[in-house]
């Protein structure tokens, strides 16, 4: 089986739409569809036939196209099920462990709470590809709306766990603002600095800084860094554990 093709599909003020489609069998998958026209743009000049909608948390800017592509198309909606009561028109609801099955493409769900309670990543191991909305960022992770910081935290380190060669598709091009972030608590970090300068000339071009890859972020984004005793250390919290870490850096970046 071929890797599902993804294209990236710019919605809203700063939200990536994904669109997975495997030619062979025809399946296309649309996930977290804040919207609804740019994504009938993309598929209308492909001649492609919906098949499938994944949403990964109830934010509208990620369900808010649902209806209009579902009508059209009659596709058919998967999301978690402990959001049911806040996303209409699930045809499967779906919780940690499951696997789904996307015309034959398997993807693993993982419940990743935090920025939502019920908040889900799926990881299509053959593809290498991750879908998780608003979990993890480029140089940056979702704001702690609704979970605990341990919940994140945890979260976090799941998604962590998974093939460094993973593909991060995440919800937002949220890149540049967390990377100015990152830089500032993380000025010493050379891997950081090299990735701020690339992703500053690839924004000023224009250019989509996603997806980004597991093993670039393990080093540079701070989130997942909160279990290293160095970077700890340079924010004088070479004592904490690293979920107060994790907690710490959430903090100072909501008042960045
Ligand atoms: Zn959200
Ligand atoms: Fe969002």
């Amino acid at each position: 089986m071929n890797p599902l093709q993804v294209t990236l599909v710019p919605a809203l003020s700063d939200n990536y739409v994904y669109i997975a489609r495997d030619d062979n069998t025809q399946t296309t998958m649309v996930v977290d569809p804040g919207e609804a026209d740019p994504v009938l743009k993309v598929l209308d000049e492909n001649g492609w036939n919906l098949t499938h909608v994944l949403n990964t948390h109830h934010h509208g800017d990620h369900i808010a196209g649902n209806e209009e592509l579902i009508s059209r198309f009659n596709a058919k909606l998967i999301g978690p099920k402990s959001e049911h009561a806040r996303i209409n028109g699930m045809d499967e609801q779906v919780v940690d462990g499951d696997i789904i099955d996307v015309g034959g493409h398997k993807g693993q769900v993982i419940e990743t709470p935090g920025h939502t309670r019920g908040h889900i990543a799926i990881w299509f191991a053959e593809s290498d590809a991750l879908f998780c909305g608003d979990t993890l960022f480029a140089l940056g992770c979702g704001r702690v709306f609704e979970g605990t910081m341990e919940q994140m935290w945890n979260s976090l380190l799941r998604l962590r766990s998974l093939n460094s060669t993973a593909k991060i598709y995440c919800g937002h091009e949220y890149t540049i603002s967390n990377a100015k972030f990152a830089i500032s608590i993380d000025p010493n970090n050379t891997k950081l600095q090299l990735r701020v300068k690339k992703f500053e000339e690839m924004r000023s071009k224009n250019q989509p800084t996603i997806p980004s890859v597991l093993m670039d972020e393990l080093d540079t984004n701070p989130f997942l860094r909160a279990d290293d005793p160095t970077l700890a250390g340079e924010l004088g919290l070479s004592e904490a554990k690293p979920v107060d870490v994790f907690a710490a850096i959430r903090e100072r970046k909501d008042n960045f």
